[in-house]
């Protein structure tokens, strides 16, 4: 995974005839199942000589839910359910539906709209 973001960092990097990244900015979904420090550990020791001196920012997207059966929008996050929950949740997010119901209507069946995933939202660099 910290591959996998380096080196699309680089390709966008590239992209837009940057020389350096300064600056990479990224997202990841508070249902993603990855360990935060792990992962910028892994991040910042895989480093692309384009990164070498990359401050690189890692910012979590809340979840986003919507209800199947009445529409329903919702935003989640693991950390309101107390620590036990938003462990398991955090690591297998088809568990949120053991835990969830919408707060309109108290159905179990909803999708997960944002909060999965992992991607670049932006990087500076010098030209
Ligand atoms: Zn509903």
């Amino acid at each position: 995974m910290a591959e996998a973001v380096n080196s699309a960092a680089v390709e966008v990097g590239e992209k837009e005839g940057l020389k350096e990244i300064t600056e990479l900015n990224i997202r990841i979904g508070e249902l993603q199942q990855i360990d935060l420090e792990i992962f910028e550990f892994a991040l910042s020791h895989l480093r692309a000589p384009m990164l070498r001196n990359a401050k690189i920012n890692l910012k979590g997207e809340e979840a986003e839910l919507k209800c199947r059966a009445c529409g329903h929008r919702w935003s989640f996050s693991p950390k309101d359910l107390g620590q036990d929950v938003s462990e398991s949740i955090h690591f297998i997010p088809e568990v949120a539906h053991t835990y969830l119901k919408c707060s309109k209507c108290g159905s179990p069946d909803f999708e997960i709209v944002r909060g999965r995933g992992v991607w670049i939202e932006s990087v500076k660099g010098v030209r």
